[in-house]
């Protein structure tokens, strides 16, 4: 989820690059450093909170006030978001970028001036670490004892820099490197394709819009090998456990470049595939899902990547930013256009209710987007949950009793739900809490229960994802159709005059 907030800032900047206002009233010293002041205030604030959180779970009562902060943690993140996207729009800091930029910030180039725009917004995305990192280091403390009760592995908590130094690869590098691989590529094109024809984006924009999203394909499709090293992964060496991995994976037909122990200095148990072609395609498993868990769990888990991987999750993610960005351009402009706060007029000027409007559409587009994200997240996850579910059933059987049509039966559920919960101690994550893109441990572990009763609840579960597999290809098909029919309407036809042409 945060990672999505972390792309949010890139794409508030090229929201608003879009239309460069040329009312560049340059900031003065001054605002410059009250705003950016602003983002100083919260961090410190929330490193006071965690401290005093911190205290709080030495005197051993934990939960609520740990709730109450990660909330907190989570709506200044949202913070952060929320304050460039009105430095932008409403206070200009966007102008005051590209003042001190000065020629390199007119350019058609947009990576510098983009990387210098969030800077402030990714450093103080930062400091929130350093902010969190009494609290997390004090529930750690206090989890050793749990785990040393559970037989697990214990590890001191990591210090305040491998703490930083985990969360900067795995949140913001993450998500930085790949979209200004993705900028890059687009400034790439502009330099060596476009400017040497003497085409500007705006002559040409299905050219322009058709080059980016070759560029925007390649990087899609070359970003784990990148990746790999940004998250600090090794080959996993060979054992008995990898061999079966090997042979689920040929079992099911999944091709892929290298199965990689993910080096988190115990900070994390995760697992996670990425990739969308096999010669870039690798399955992550961290260093503490590998210690602290069983073989079975293990499996398990990499069941559920491999799960992924089956039903082409990433594609239908794919899929699903397509559909939202032929809405926002289709559907999305019919609505700006019919979306006057006329009525207004009586107590705002047009400038401000323009002004609203914009916001109205910013904030609708944007709770669309993280909603309808959220629940397509959420139905994936799940599905690879019934795949692992079902394949560890499968595993227990002799290979002539696997069925075709499988469904979750009470053994494979309950391996997986193991996996779940020894997910859920070794991160500590309480199983009741809510994660926006995967839903909480305790929902995902009842959910295979309740289709492990009856196998008619498995395939029910099927023909659901079939028919939101459908809904998307649907909604692919009626937003492109309704922007190639809008851009056919624009083209002035013969005879016709376009106002700029009456008024000339
Ligand atoms: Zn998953």
């Amino acid at each position: 989820m945060s990672r999505v907030l972390l792309l949010i800032l890139f794409i508030l900047w090229m929201a608003w690059k879009q239309d460069i206002p040329l009312n560049a009233d340059s900031w003065r010293p001054a605002e410059v450093g009250v705003y950016l002041a602003w983002y100083g205030v919260l961090v410190g604030a929330m490193r006071l909170w965690s401290r005093w959180v911190s205290r709080q779970i030495h005197r051993g009562n934990i939960s609520r006030h740990l709730r109450r902060f990660t909330r907190a943690m989570f709506f200044s993140r949202v913070g952060v978001v929320v304050w460039l996207g009105w430095g932008l729009f409403g206070l200009g800091w966007g102008d005051f970028v590209l003042d001190v930029m000065g020629p390199a910030g007119r350019w058609s180039i947009q990576t510098p001036a983009a990387l210098v725009g969030v800077l402030p917004a990714l450093l103080a995305w930062a400091g929130l670490w350093w902010s969190q990192y009494p609290a997390d280091r004090a529930l750690r403390e206090q989890s050793l004892l749990s785990a040393l009760e559970n037989g697990l592995p214990v590890y001191s908590p990591p210090g305040l820099r491998s703490y930083l130094k985990a969360n900067l690869r795995l949140q913001m590098l993450f998500t930085v490197v790949p979209v200004v691989m993705l900028l890059a590529a687009h400034d790439l094109l502009m330099v060596a394709v476009l400017e040497p024809l003497r085409i500007t984006p705006q002559e040409r924009p299905w050219l322009n819009f058709g080059l980016l999203l070759v560029a925007s394909g390649g990087i899609f499709v070359i970003a784990p090998e990148i990746l790999r090293w940004v998250l600090h992964t090794q080959p996993l060496a060979d054992s008995p456990l990898r061999r079966r991995m090997e042979e689920l994976c040929r079992r099911h037909k999944m091709r892929y470049r290298d199965i990689l122990l993910w080096r988190t200095d115990h900070n994390m148990g995760n697992a996670a595939v990425m990739g969308v072609i096999p010669r870039f395609r690798y399955v992550l498993l961290s260093d503490l899902v590998l210690q602290t868990m069983t073989d079975e769990q293990i499996e398990a888990v990499f069941a559920h990547e491999l799960g992924h991987v089956v039903h082409r999750h990433m594609l239908w993610y794919l899929l699903f930013v397509l559909i939202f960005m032929f809405a926002l351009i289709g559907p999305g402009q019919w609505v700006e256009s019919h979306l006057s706060f006329q009525w207004l007029g009586h107590w705002v000027s047009r400038d401000v209710a323009q002004k609203l409007v914009e916001l109205v559409l910013l904030v609708g587009a944007g709770a669309t987007f993280l909603l309808s994200f959220g629940y397509v997240s959420r139905r994936f996850e799940r599905q690879a949950d019934v795949f692992a579910a079902r394949t560890m059933q499968g595993e227990a059987m002799a290979p002539m009793d696997r069925d075709s049509r499988s469904h979750v039966g009470a053994h494979g559920a309950r391996i997986f739900q193991s996996a779940l919960h020894r997910v859920a101690v070794i991160n500590n994550i309480p199983v009741a809490a809510r994660s926006w893109c995967h839903g909480s441990i305790a929902s995902r572990m009842d959910y295979l229960e309740n289709l492990s009763q009856n196998p008619q609840r498995t395939w029910a579960f099927d023909r659901l994802m079939s028919r939101l597999y459908l809904a998307m290809i649907l909604g692919l098909i009626f937003s492109l159709a309704w922007v190639v029919k809008a851009d056919s309407l624009q083209q002035p036809g013969p005879g016709t005059t376009t106002g700029q042409e009456y008024s000339w």
